[in-house]
């Protein structure tokens, strides 16, 4: 009986799209940024759904039974991979029994296969201390060549689902690449005065970020990904912003503010809650959106600190 299910489930799976079907391809996004992208490509040829809000800490997302039903549907999954989703992800797609959306078949897609990922673990990989990067820095979005290389893989992904559609998404995808350049142009301007800049993020949230716009993160409230803030370590970064001079704290806005405002009192510096994910705060709209807010409210806080 269960063969006989399993093969059911297979052969459905296996079924080509129905023609009648002006049905757009269902796409579940792990995060609201691939959601973005997915949309930015897809135009009006797919339904896209985030599950991770913008708001949320994608390492640690409550899963919800609709969650299992958009995954049930979906023709394609988009993950960040890297474990990012390690920790609500898995079961979901189990309970799914959407055999079309799993690791290996042709309708999932782990977004971070061609992109430039950061602190790329050297040696034995190992969860000590609950570190919740172990595969190298999953927060590898928040940069804009990056964001452009996620889009040529959605684009790949969804005429390989879709061949007929092909052109569309190559329209649609290099229409995005345009828009992407010309707001990348002005985000390099307004960060070239700060190349350099010193600064403290609450998580690790901001390697590829930084680096792009050529500052350096020199500590971080958490004293390992996933791990909070403990008193030595916090006494530590004190210190050591105190000595390099460093006054600005840039935090998610899903972190508790109490410790990065108390270590900016005692370093004469400034909190700054920047948007890590689309819809992370109602003007990152969409994924040039998150870097235009972001891009210009970190600009607005280095100028007043460093006054240039
Ligand atoms: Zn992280």
């Amino acid at each position: 009986m269960r063969k006989v299910f399993l093969f059911l489930l297979c052969a459905l799976a296996a079924a080509p799209r129905p023609a009648h079907a002006a049905a757009k391809l269902n796409v579940v996004a792990t995060t609201e940024d691939l959601a973005s992208l997915a949309q930015e490509v897809g135009g009006d040829k797919v339904s896209v759904v985030a599950l991770a809000k913008g708001y949320q800490d994608p390492h640690f997302v409550d899963p919800k039974p609709s969650f299992i039903l958009s995954l049930s549907k979906a023709d394609l999954l988009i993950a960040v991979g890297r474990e990012l989703e390690i920790g609500w992800l898995p079961p979901l797609l189990t309970s799914s029994r959407n055999a079309k959306i799993q690791p290996g078949a042709k309708g999932f897609l782990d977004a971070s296969l061609n992109v430039r990922i950061l602190e790329l673990p050297t040696g034995q990989i190992t969860r000590a201390m609950g570190d919740v990067h172990p595969l190298g820095n999953p927060h590898y979005w928040l940069e804009p060549g990056n964001g452009r290389l996620i889009a040529q893989a959605i684009q790949a992904k969804l005429a390989e689902l879709s061949p007929a559609d092909r052109p569309y998404f190559e329209q649609r995808y290099a229409d995005f690449d345009k828009r992407l350049a010309v707001g990348e142009k002005r985000w390099d301007a307004l960060m070239a005065p700060y190349k350099g800049a010193k600064l403290v993020t609450y998580h690790r949230s901001w390697p590829n970020f930084m680096e792009r716009f050529g500052l350096q993160v020199i500590g971080y409230v958490e004293p390992k990904p996933g791990i909070p803030p403990s008193p030595s370590h916090t006494l530590e970064l004190i210190d050591e912003m105190k000595r390099q001079g460093v006054k600005l704290i840039v935090v998610e806005p899903y972190f508790d503010l109490k410790t990065p405002q108390s270590v900016a009192s005692q370093v004469g510096g400034t909190v700054l809650v920047m948007a890590p994910s689309v819809n992370g705060t109602k003007q990152a709209t969409d994924y040039i959106q998150l870097f235009e807010y972001n891009v210009n409210l970190l600009a607005g806080a280095l100028k007043q600190a460093t006054g240039k």
